[in-house]
C-alpha cells in the first residue's frame, strides 16, 4: 500500500499524542499510530499540533483590503464605516472586488483558513460584489470553500431595491440568506424583515446568516424573533445569528428566557471579538461596555458558538492579517474565558464549531475526512493561541498548500542558548 503524503507523529487537538496520518486521493485513510506503509511525501510533525483547517463563518470579502478607499475611518465608529462602505460602493469595479478578494484568499491560504463564510452587500443595483465574488468563489474551488450570504447592508426595507436585489443575488447562486434587522427604520420593520428572509429561505431550502442585534441597545431583540421564525420554518441547524451584541447589555431575566430558545431553534451564534471589542460600548463614556455577547452561557446551553474575524483593513477595521488564533485569543480575552478547558474551547470556536455552522462536509482530522490540515509550530491547541502559532504546513487534498520555516530566533548573549524556540516554552501540565 503506498499513500500520496504521510504525517508522522503527530499531536491531536483531542490531546492525542505521537499520531500519524496517511492520506490517499484527497482523503484521510487512516489516523492512528506507527503506519509504515510507503508514501509519496512524509513530513515529520515531531510532536506539533495537526489541526484541521481554519474556518471563518462571518467574513466581509467584498470590502476586505480597501482601507484607505475612498478615505479613512476617522470616529472608528460602525456608522461611519457604514456610510464610508456607502461612498465606495459608487466607485467599486467587480475587477477591484476580484482582485482584492483573490489576494485576500493568498493570505488566508497562508494562515492555513480554507473555508470562509462572506456576506456580499447586494444594496447596489449593479450588484458589483455579488458578481465578483462568484467569480472568485469559482476561482478559488480547490482551494477555498467559499459560501457566500446575500447581505442586504443598508436594510432590506430601508433601501427601496433590497428584497430585489437579493433575490437576483440568489437567483445568481448566492448561497445564503442574510439581514440586518436592528438596522432597519423601526422595530417592527426590523421583525417583518426577519420573517420575510426566514421565508425565503425555506421556499429556497437555503441557510440563513443575519447580522443580529450588532448594538448595545439592550431592547434590541431580534435574536428572539429569529429564534422563533427557525422553529416555526423548521429550520433547525440552518439558521445562524452573527454579532448578537445585544445580549451583551440586556437584562439577566429576558437572557434566562431567551437561551432556550436559540438553543431549541438550533442556531448558531457567531461573535466576532476583534470586531465587538472596538466597535461597541462606543456611546458609554465609563464603564465601558465590551458589546461581545454572552459565549459561555450560550455555551452552557448547548448552542454552537463561533468566532468570526469579520473585518480586515476595511471602512470598520484597519487590522487583521486573515489569523483566526488571533480572533480566538481576542474571543477569551474578551470572554475571560483563561481556563485550560475554556481555551481549548475557543479554539474550537475557529475550527470545528464555524465547520459546523456552516455544515462543512468531511471536515476534521478522521478516518474519511478530507484531507485538509494545518501543521502547527505549537504543542497543543493551548499553545497555538497563546503564540499565535507559524503555519509551518497546510495542507489541502492531501498536496501542500503553503509552507513556511519555524519560527525561531538566533540570539547573540554570552552564556544564553544560542537559538529561542518559541513553542519550547509550554507548560508541564503532567
Ligand atoms: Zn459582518
Amino acid at each position: 500500500m503506498s499513500f500520496d503524503l504521510i504525517v508522522k507523529n503527530a499531536n491531536l487537538p483531542d490531546g492525542r499524542t505521537g499520531i500519524d496520518i496517511a492520506c490517499l486521493n484527497g482523503r484521510i485513510e487512516a489516523v492512528e499510530a506507527g503506519i509504515t506503509a510507503e508514501a509519496g511525501k512524509v513530513i515529520d510533525a515531531a510532536g506539533q499540533l495537526v489541526s484541521p483547517p481554519f474556518v471563518d463563518s462571518h467574513f466581509h470579502m467584498d470590502a476586505t483590503l480597501s482601507l484607505g478607499l475612498p478615505r479613512m475611518n476617522k470616529s472608528g465608529t460602525l456608522l461611519e464605516g457604514i456610510a464610508l462602505w456607502g461612498e465606495l460602493k459608487e466607485i467599486l469595479t467587480v475587477e477591484a472586488v476580484v482582485e482584492r478578494a483573490l489576494r485576500y484568499c493568498d493570505l488566508a491560504v497562508s494562515q492555513g483558513l480554507l473555508a470562509i463564510r462572506t456576506h456580499v452587500d447586494v444594496c447596489d443595483d449593479r450588484l458589483t460584489g455579488v458578481k465578483g465574488l462568484l467569480e472568485v468563489r469559482e476561482k478559488v474551488k480547490d482551494y477555498i470553500d467559499l459560501q457566500l450570504v446575500a447581505f442586504p447592508q443598508d436594510g432590506l426595507y430601508r433601501s427601496p431595491n433590497a428584497e430585489k436585489n437579493l433575490l437576483t443575488a440568489l437567483d445568481m447562486g448566492v448561497d445564503i440568506v442574510g439581514g440586518i434587522p436592528h438596522f432597519e427604520r423601526s422595530m417592527e420593520d426590523g421583525a417583518r424583515s426577519v420573517k420575510r428572509l426566514c421565508e425565503i429561505a425555506a421556499e429556497r431550502g437555503l441557510m440563513v446568516d443575519m447580522h443580529c442585534d450588532e448594538t448595545d441597545d439592550p431592547m434590541s431583540r431580534h435574536i428572539e424573533t429569529l429564534a422563533y421564525e427557525t422553529q416555526r420554518l423548521g429550520l433547525h441547524g440552518r439558521v445562524a445569528g452573527s454579532h448578537l451584541t445585544s445580549m451583551h447589555s440586556m437584562d439577566n431575566y429576558y437572557v434566562s428566557k431567551l437561551l432556550p430558545l436559540i438553543a431549541e431553534a438550533e442556531v448558531h451564534a457567531i461573535a466576532n471579538p476583534l470586531i465587538n471589542i472596538t466597535l461597541q460600548g462606543r456611546h458609554d463614556t465609563y464603564p465601558k461596555r465590551r458589546g461581545q455577547t454572552r459565549v459561555p452561557e450560550l455555551r452552557s446551553y448547548g448552542v454552537n458558538v463561533a468566532f468570526g474575524h469579520d473585518c480586515v483593513m476595511d471602512p470598520w477595521y484597519s487590522m487583521g492579517s486573515g489569523d483566526m488564533l488571533e480572533v480566538a485569543s481576542m474571543g477569551l480575552h474578551v470572554a475571560q474565558m483563561t481556563s485550560r478547558d475554556d481555551i481549548r474551547y475557543c479554539f474550537e470556536c475557529v475550527t470545528s464549531h464555524p465547520a459546523k455552522a456552516m455544515r462543512l462536509d468531511g471536515y476534521g482530522v478522521k478516518k474519511g475526512g478530507k484531507a485538509d490540515f494545518v501543521l502547527l509550530q505549537a504543542r497543543d491547541s493551548i499553545e497555538a493561541i497563546r503564540l499565535k502559532a507559524t503555519r509551518l504546513s497546510v495542507v489541502k487534498g492531501g498536496k501542500v498548500i503553503s509552507e513556511i520555516a519555524p519560527r525561531k530566533a538566533r540570539l547573540s548573549l554570552t552564556g544564553r542558548p544560542e537559538m529561542v524556540d518559541p513553542a519550547s516554552y509550554a507548560p508541564n501540565e503532567g
